[in-house]
């Protein structure tokens, strides 16, 4: 279940490739625009891939899981509790 990857615009994307995830869907105002309405994911070396609402969510839900994953990192606010 947890993939390393996730499906944004029909690719495959690494997780740990995205650099970061738009809060609000992209809007400039070109009308020749192709990514209208959708969401920006920032990948590395400048790449972006274009996701809709749902994709993003998945996203967000995709790298959550990941980071929670085996990498746990409570240790530290563990060790604040007296
Ligand atoms: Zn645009």
């Amino acid at each position: 279940m947890n993939s390393i990857f996730c499906l944004v615009d029909d690719k495959h994307v690494p997780l740990y490739r995205i650099m970061w995830v738009a809060a609000v869907p992209h809007f400039c105002g070109d009308e020749e625009c192709q990514c209208e309405g959708l969401y920006e994911v920032r990948l590395e070396q400048d790449e972006s891939v274009w996701a809709s609402r749902k994709e993003r969510d998945q996203v967000l839900a995709a790298m959550e899981s990941w980071q929670g994953g085996p990498l746990r990192e409570e240790d530290e606010e563990d060790g604040l509790e007296s």
